[in-house]
């Protein structure tokens, strides 16, 4: 497909939802207040809003080889920072699939080039369910199970975040989820998770606290909304400063 093909689908696209709905262009122009974080892998058997029927406005969307959490990934990280703190979502989704590359190559020992480095965190993910990985003998069953743990480990991961520790002290914490996508069938599966209690157990490793009177003590700290006065005092007095 040509990229004047893509134009061509656009256009079409646009007249399509503008014969469906007058308004519905202006209206996603006003803002986005989406329920939903997902975080997916970057294969492109796994389109996000298909796979889940949301539409515009209703998802936020990262995603990266093998729907993976590190911590310092500054992109990652500035995702979830902001669609927790700024746009407040309610359930953030970790979304592996089996048949996943990245988890495949991860489970061998050939090279790729600079992306082997970004699989080690798949393969530290074996070496902490080395056990049980090892157990099972049938390869695809292996590899399925792979795709399970990498997800389970990538909550967790979400979870050890100062940001989702934060978020899970205030009145509304966001949920996790696990879930994993079939590509050959087309279905989710939840992997039934604990996504209010996401680190129990290891609370006594990773749980951590702010310290009292910062922005991200829980007594002060509610999940903020941006305060659009503030925000337009803000441009203006940087504004001013540049003159
Ligand atoms: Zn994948």
């Amino acid at each position: 497909m040509s990229i004047n093909k893509i134009l061509e689908n656009n256009r079409q696209w646009v007249s399509d939802k503008n014969a469906q709905d007058p308004e519905y262009f202006s209206r996603l122009a006003k803002g986005q207040q989406p329920r939903y974080l997902f975080i997916g892998c970057s294969d492109s058997r796994v389109p996000a809003s298909g796979i889940t029927g949301t539409g515009p406005g209703e998802m936020f969307v990262h995603r990266n080889i093998a729907n993976l959490v590190v911590h310092t990934d500054i992109n990652l990280l500035s995702v979830l920072q902001y669609a927790v703190e700024v746009l407040g979502v309610k359930d953030i989704m970790v979304v592996g699939h089996y048949g996943c590359g990245g988890v495949a190559a991860a489970a061998g020992t050939k090279q790729y080039g600079l992306i082997d480095n970004w699989l080690t965190n798949i393969r530290d993910v074996i070496r902490i369910h080395e056990q049980e990985f090892l157990s099972i003998e049938n390869e695809e069953q292996r590899l399925r199970r792979l795709v399970e743990l990498n997800v389970t480990e990538q909550v967790q991961n979400l979870a050890k975040t100062s940001i989702i520790q934060n978020a899970m002290r205030t009145e509304n914490p966001p949920r996790l989820h696990g879930l994993v996508y079939d590509i050959a069938d087309g279905r989710l599966k939840d992997l039934q998770l604990n996504g209010e209690q996401p680190l129990s157990g290891l609370e006594h490793i990773y749980a951590t606290e702010a310290p009292k009177g910062a922005d991200h003590d829980s007594s002060t700290y509610e999940g903020k909304k941006e305060d659009p006065a503030q925000e337009a005092a803000v441009t203006e007095d940087r504004l001013t400063q540049k003159s």
